[in-house]
């Protein structure tokens, strides 16, 4: 009788993984059948097709653009990488071609990624696509490269990382890398490569050190010259190139120390974007570098043409990399150079790093002053003008500079960065056209966002594309405050964050509040987050006038202005913080009035 009892026991103890194998099979066989479907749709220009396999609007609507723009998609490699019951993971990869390796790149990872799936009445769907850093963190990347102009790079990237994802840790990563390595420790890795992702199989959790080899051949070519171009005379890749591996341009977890080591041909000029060394070696110049603070990414520029000099404001080192005939001359860049220095250190105390370099990127010719990359501003074949009042009051150079004193991550990344840039060119056009300049500025800022038709389109806080909202919202959001809290208040604020590690929009508020007192996080978050400006109309009795907020409410000051029966005008100032705000007026009767007499908010009167 015992064993009668017992052998139904141990049948049930081998049966029982035997059906779960085989229903895992199964499901293994449907989701397989399932991604080879989306594959062949993502390829096909088969929207309807593409919208039933993958429910999610933002997929759907990248779809549907490149279809419109009648771009090749290729499908890469998929792998299926954890079925556990009704849910599963994983990566789908493919590529959008249309040009440059560097943008279809940044384009492709909207649909290359790690994907949740869920079984519902037997069939699989994908139910979202997670972020590929939302556990794993970017700590140190240090680079070995050789530089060969004229035609690409090789590289050993040695990365610190920090997996806390089941999933395995990816990256953002140029689709054209070709991969000759991938180690931990001298172990090979297990990878798979696509679509603009790499995806590595790691089976430790926690701090790692992988090394990751590979070659990247460079384009060349004439017409697109923007994210990556490798001429025989000079050229560059720019951090939107990826070429070296990163999770995104506003990720809180990819900031990273960087150390560079590199190598060129001695008769070229290099820069890393970081602050950096260079000594001449037979027929090499070797450049080491390491950034100043934390950083996501690099760029990389040569010249054979560049005369590097260097110059010293205080204890920063200014150097220019430029053609001899790169105008302003380096004696003019130093003198404004250390005025706009002076000026904003004055104001909001001495950014991080002590390395300011200035480069001429000669791929699209021009002038101006193009963007900022790490330590250096990028100017074009000639620099541009310094500072102007007309036709509209801009501060451009000294607006690169300004970028010294911010390095934030996350949301509103673009606030924190381009509207404070922006902002500080207030500041600037001040100190050399005096205080009336100011009004004027903010003026042509609400110009450029009602030109820019950002109204009801793009928010501060969502603004990861850098729309080009952070610049005129977000530079009048920092003018708001500092009418709010006062001139000096602000610079301590700003004084303070910029010697913050983590900048971030949370950390920005925090120190608002400990520099001015008060608490600002409703004042801000109104602004970040709505869509649009206020728009305000206006009740007018006997002696009040009622102000109505009709779109969004938003907190900020206000100047109202009433003109008596009896002639006398009288000026209040409020804080606007609710739907409706009555203004009282004593004194007489009110005949008109006007709001905002001096400009100096932003809003639509209705
Ligand atoms: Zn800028």
């Amino acid at each position: 009788m015992k064993q009668l009892t017992y052998v139904p026991l141990v049948l049930f103890a081998l049966f029982s993984p035997i059906v779960n194998l085989a229903q895992e099979k199964n499901a293994d066989r449907l989701l397989n059948e399932y991604i080879i479907s989306i594959d062949s749709a993502f390829q096909r220009a088969d929207t309807v097709d593409f919208n039933k396999l993958i429910p999610l609007a933002e997929l759907q609507s990248f779809y549907q653009a490149t279809v419109n723009k009648k771009f090749e998609r290729k499908a890469g490699l998929h792998r299926i990488i954890k079925v556990q019951g009704d849910s599963a993971f994983a990566l789908i990869t493919g590529a959008v071609l249309y040009g440059n390796s560097g943008d279809e790149t940044n384009t492709s990872v909207i649909y290359s990624g790690i994907y949740k799936f869920k079984k519902i009445n037997g069939s699989w769907i994908i139910a979202e696509k997670l972020a590929i850093d939302r556990l794993n963190k970017i700590k140190r990347q240090s680079l070995n490269l050789k530089v060969t102009p004229g035609a690409g790079i090789i590289v050993s990237d040695t990365l610190t990382i920090d997996v806390s994802d089941p999933l395995g840790f990816a990256v953002r990563f140029n689709h054209h890398a070709l991969i000759s390595g991938l180690t931990s420790n001298g172990q090979k890795l297990n990878y798979l490569a696509g679509g603009g992702l790499l995806w590595v199989n790691t089976q430790l959790r926690g701090i790692q050190k992988i090394v990751l080899n590979y070659s990247l051949a460079i384009e060349k070519d004439d017409n697109n010259r923007n994210s990556g171009y490798f001429g025989d005379i000079f050229g560059h890749v720019r951090n939107q190139y990826c070429w070296h591996p990163f999770f995104s341009f506003s990720s809180a977890n990819d900031r990273a120390d960087f150390s560079v080591h590199a190598e060129i041909p001695a008769t070229y000029g290099i820069s890393t974007t970081l602050p950096q060394q260079e000594a001449v070696e037979g027929q090499h110049k070797i450049v080491s570098a390491k950034s100043d603070g934390p950083i996501f990414a690099l760029g990389l520029y040569y010249d054979k043409e560049w005369e590097t000099t260097i110059s010293k404001k205080d204890d920063i080192a200014l150097v220019v990399y430029a053609t001899k005939d790169f105008r302003p001359d380096h004696e003019l860049l130093y003198q404004q150079f250390s005025k706009v220095y002076d000026t904003l250190q004055r104001n909001f105390g001495k950014p991080q790093g002590n390395y300011f370099g200035i480069l001429q990127d000669r791929s699209s010719g021009g002038n101006g002053w193009k963007n900022r990359s790490n330590s250096v501003i990028i100017a074009a074949e000639t620099g541009g003008y310094i500072i102007t009042d007309k036709p509209s009051p801009r501060a451009i150079f000294g607006h690169e500079i300004a970028h010294q004193w911010t390095n934030p991550n996350g949301a509103a990344t673009n606030f924190l960065t381009e509207g404070w840039a922006t902002y500080a060119e207030s500041i600037l056009l001040k100190e050399t056209y005096g205080d009336t300049i100011v009004r004027t500025f903010f003026k042509s800022q609400k110009l450029n966002y009602i030109n820019g038709k950002f109204d009801g389109h793009a928010d501060l806080l969502n603004d990861y594309g850098n729309s080009g909202v952070s610049y005129s919202k977000g530079s009048w959001l920092f003018y708001l405050l500092q009418q709010y809290v006062g001139e000096q208040k602000l610079a301590a604020t700003m004084s303070a964050f910029s010697k913050l590690t983590n900048q971030s929009v949370k950390t920005f508020i925090a120190q608002l509040n400990i520099n001015t007192g008060k608490d600002l996080e409703l004042f801000v978050n109104s602004w970040l987050h709505s869509k649009v400006i206020p728009t305000l109309s206006v009740e007018q009795a006997k002696n009040t006038l009622t102000i109505i907020q009709e779109s969004d409410v938003f907190i900020f000051p206000l100047t109202v202005q009433a003109t008596l029966k009896n002639g006398k005008t009288l000026k209040k100032k409020i804080v606007l913080s609710s739907r409706t705000q009555t203004v009282h007026f004593d004194g007489g009767t009110i005949l008109s009035y006007k709001l905002d007499p001096d400009d100096a908010a932003l809003f639509f009167s209705k």
